[in-house]
């Protein structure tokens, strides 16, 4: 099939070489000239594992074009995917102005019969606007009566990408005609061999699930997060209760990992979202309201901890921070916690020297002309530190040399913020170790002291 993807962030990119190598002529568009320039010289332009490879793979098998001009790539397209950001307004609802300004730029465009399939997390009823967009044409705006909306949320995770896409838990498509049903079955039948993964449903209802969807998983984390700091101020062991917990399966095992609280490009923005859809409905939204609040404290918590251990004044305390981006195997640093921390750090005048495998240049992108010292290595950036906050569980901090750690440490304490160590082998180099929801002794804190 002819199929165009419009946008070429993580979604749209990851779309169009997993259709690519599925055996589709693919043109993927963006209207940022350099992002183009350097997927066509075969270059990804943030940090997804395994899309190297596939991209300079399709490239090559001419079965992938990038193009920054709507018109010239849509002309013979069976398929065009609408995989452009959705990010927060100010009043939490989702920002619609590039989705709707491609829906305007398709009106005017000239193309044949084709399914425009949206792919961005968009609030319920965006497929009907796009329609009528396309379909009726709006003032000044061409009609195109033979084009067929339909939404197909993506449900990928970035550090996974590929293999999300490649083995999907399933394949939501709201469409309300069969035409778009049949095509959309056939493109994905790839991905989904043994026919139980496709989930067809009406439009209204697709764009919903995915709302339902993260705000299901924002509420685990802040669930979790919120038992850890109980138990924590209870001297109960939250690792222990986790153990209970996955043990049981109407609970289950996912999602069960204290930690300084979601961030990332999806669950803070549609978690608000949502509450604002919610909103137009006359609906409180108590839960939605309460498991935002709960993520919103979690690194308030943290901030409050590292404040106590210094007597409640940070000016001047050099900090060490291990992980920017809001979780490992991506270089994504929109919402991270990470980089909130920091900011937060920088106010009260400490010193941040911080590391990321991947996601330094994201970060110093986004936190602009903020001074901090960034390094190429974990222990390098902890010289001359007085403690060190171990904020995105990547791999290699998992295998840290704490010996080296409690040399470089002036004041011997390292903030835990994804329960990563073991709090023994940290007692063993006389370091200090907070972390979340754990049974307090000397050696061993737990995060939140005061809150
Ligand atoms: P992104 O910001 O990485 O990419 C969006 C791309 O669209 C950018 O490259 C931008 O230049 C381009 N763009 C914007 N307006 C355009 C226009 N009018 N014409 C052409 N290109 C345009 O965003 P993303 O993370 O890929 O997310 C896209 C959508 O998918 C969002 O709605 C998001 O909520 C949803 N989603 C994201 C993820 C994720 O993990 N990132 C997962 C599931 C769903």
């Amino acid at each position: 099939m002819n199929v165009v993807v419009i946008g070429a962030g993580y979604v749209g990119l990851v779309t169009a070489c997993c259709l690519a190598e599925a055996g589709n002529q693919v043109v993927c568009v963006d209207h940022d000239i350099d992002k183009i320039k350097t997927l066509e010289a075969g270059q990804v332009p943030f940090h997804e594992p395994g899309l190297d490879k596939l991209l300079g793979d399709q490239l090559q098998a001419n079965r992938l074009f990038f193009e920054n001009n709507v018109a010239r790539a849509v002309r013979n397209a069976d398929i065009i995917f609408l995989a452009i950001g959705t990010p927060s307004q100010s009043n939490g609802s989702a920002n619609l102005d590039n989705l709707l300004h491609c829906a305007k730029e398709l009106a005017n465009t000239a193309f044949g019969d084709c399914i425009v399939v949206i792919k961005s997390t968009v609030p319920v009823g965006t497929a009907d606007r796009i329609e009528e967009i396309l379909n009726v044409g709006e003032a000044g705006y061409g009609a195109h009566p033979r084009v067929f909306v339909a939404s197909n949320p993506e449900f990928l995770a970035e550090g996974r990408a590929v293999k999300d896409f490649h083995a999907p838990c399933r394949i939501v498509v709201g469409t309300n005609e069969d035409y778009p049903a049949t095509v959309l079955d056939e493109l994905y039948a790839p991905f989904d061999p043994d026919r139980s993964r496709l989930l067809f449903m009406d439009r209204r209802t697709a764009e919903f699930a995915k709302y339902a969807c993260n705000a299901m998983l924002a509420a685990r984390i802040s669930m979790i997060n919120e038992l850890s700091d109980i138990a924590g101020r209870l001297n109960a062991d939250i690792q222990a209760v986790c153990r209970v917990l996955k043990s049981d399966p109407r609970i289950g095992d996912s999602y069960l990992y204290p930690g300084v609280g979601y961030g990332g490009s999806c669950l803070p923005k549609d978690l608000c979202a949502l509450i604002a859809c919610a909103g137009t409905v006359q609906e409180p939204a108590y839960m939605l309201r309460s498991i935002e609040r709960v993520n919103r404290r979690q690194g308030q918590l943290l901030l409050e901890t590292i404040r106590h251990h210094f007597g409640g004044q940070l000016e001047g305390r050099r900090i060490a921070v291990w992980g920017l981006s809001f979780k490992p195997d991506t270089d994504d640093v929109r919402a991270s916690p990470s980089l909130t921390l920091i900011q937060n750090l920088l106010e009260e005048g400490a010193l941040v020297s911080a590391y990321d495998p991947v996601a330094t240049i994201a970060a110093q992108r986004a936190l602009g002309a903020a001074s901090i010292i960034f390094g190429r290595s974990g222990m390098e950036v902890c010289k001359g530190a007085d403690v060190l906050v171990v904020m995105t569980e990547w791999d290699e901090f998992k295998t840290t040399d704490f010996g080296k750690l409690a040399e470089l440490l002036q004041s011997h304490a390292i903030f835990d913020a994804r329960n990563m160590f073991d709090a023994s082998a940290l007692q063993a180099y006389g370091l200090q170790h907070y972390r979340l929801g754990q049974i307090a002794s000397p050696a061993n804190q737990q995060i939140a002291l005061v809150g």
